[in-house]
């Protein structure tokens, strides 16, 4: 009773010191007492209710990685981690990367196992590693696989090709799963079109025309497929050709995506405005050694082309491109009229941005370069030897 008696008192001496305040520090306490209970409120609303709440918070974590395999040739590799799900996409132009690529994966991989090994076609700089030779490992033999899915159609007999069918074969009969994306698309036997890859993100193979039919390009043969996380879509299409891009926007319904793997190594044959008009990408990721000759000597042929960088600039800039070459002018003219260009003699691929590593996480998107994350329209190598399209000036 005492207490409430000297509490009581208490509130009383306050209210009379209150009653003596002039009336600006009355409005003054008002004020703050108000933005004290709003900030309170605020602070409740956006930091536990929201978050707790957040439709996105359901969703596993979620990263690609475009590595970069320091020498002068193009090729892809891509390590994806969905949750506790590992996916390999490809494995290199060079047998003797695969080192490179093992020592990259196993930071993330502390199992020995990927879920998932995806290999889009048959051509060397994206089986190198898969196939591996005499004096280099194949892939297949550094990791337990669950699920092989790759292309049902190729022309190949090169010995990089038979390496690869037969460590593949091993591998299938030693107890991996081996399914064709064409397999996966028509759910025959096991193999199954979506596959759950961690909360909330699924691994989904697209229709290619090209799966049950004749090219006269193996880069149409690609294993295409969209990783979807909530809203978030990712697309991947191999060096999918024009033909190929026509096709797939014919038989699949794709949605706007926030990655797009630019195909073909940002070749001007793929890329097509009419796969970008639908998907209208947010970012663009471009696995090649820019301005190396090794397909081509006209400068704005070599990957990635000046046509594919006009295209892509209608939707995005935020592009990113894991290595380039220097080039030099030869005085000498090509069949086309163009000039002809070369890689200076001893000249070394240098990373652009280096291995590029997309994230998203709670909804969050991250872009980073392990070399440097700036765009590249802000790359010293774009501004020498490319023209910055309208849209990026
Ligand atoms: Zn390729």
């Amino acid at each position: 009773m005492a207490k409430k008696t000297i509490t009581k008192s208490k509130v009383n001496k306050a209210a009379k010191e209150y009653s003596k305040l002039s009336t600006g520090w009355k409005i003054f306490i008002a004020v703050l007492l108000i933005a004290i209970v709003i900030g309170a409120g605020a602070y409740y609303y956006f930091a536990i209710y929201k978050k707790k709440s957040a439709p996105t918070s359901a969703l596993g974590q979620f990263s690609v990685h475009f590595l970069e395999l320091g020498n002068n040739y193009t090729g892809d590799c891509i390590y994806i981690k969905a949750g506790d799900t590992d996916i390999l996409v490809d494995g290199g132009s060079r047998t003797n990367s695969v080192s490179t690529i093992q020592t990259y994966v196993n930071q993330y991989v502390k199992d020995g196992k990927l879920e998932y090994a995806i290999i889009t076609h048959a051509d060397q700089d994206h089986i190198a590693c898969w196939a591996g030779d005499n004096t280099n490992s194949s892939l297949f033999d550094l990791y337990d696989i669950d699920t092989i899915i790759d292309f049902p159609k190729s022309d190949k007999t090169s010995q990089v090709y038979n390496r690869y069918v037969l460590k593949r074969d091993a591998k299938a009969d030693a107890g991996s799963k081996h399914y064709t994306a064409l397999d996966c698309y028509n759910n025959t036997g096991n193999a199954k079109r979506e596959y759950t890859l961690a909360d909330g993100i699924t691994l989904q193979i697209l229709y290619n025309y090209y799966y049950e039919n004749s090219s006269s390009d193996e880069n149409n043969y690609s294993v295409c497929f969209i990783i979807n996380q909530g809203t978030n879509h990712y697309l991947f299409t191999g060096d999918l050709e024009k033909d190929g891009e026509a096709k797939l926007v014919e038989h699949n319904t794709l949605p706007k995506v926030t990655l797009f793997k630019a195909g073909h190594h940002g070749s001007g044959t793929s890329s097509t405005d009419k796969l970008l008009s639908i998907i209208q990408p947010e970012y663009i990721a471009i696995t090649c050694v820019a301005g190396s000759v090794e397909y081509t000597k006209d400068k704005d042929n070599t990957f990635p082309y000046q046509a594919v960088v006009d295209r892509i600039a209608k939707y995005t800039d935020n592009v990113f491109v894991t290595s380039c070459m220097d080039m030099e002018d030869t005085g000498e003219t090509l069949s086309n009229g163009n000039p002809k260009y070369k890689n200076p003699d001893g000249a070394k691929a240098r990373a652009l941005n280096g291995i590029i590593i997309f994230e998203c996480n709670d909804n969050i998107v991250t872009f980073k370069g392990t070399n440097n994350s700036i765009k590249l329209k802000d790359s010293d190598w774009f501004k020498t030897y490319r023209t910055t399209p309208t849209q990026w000036v």
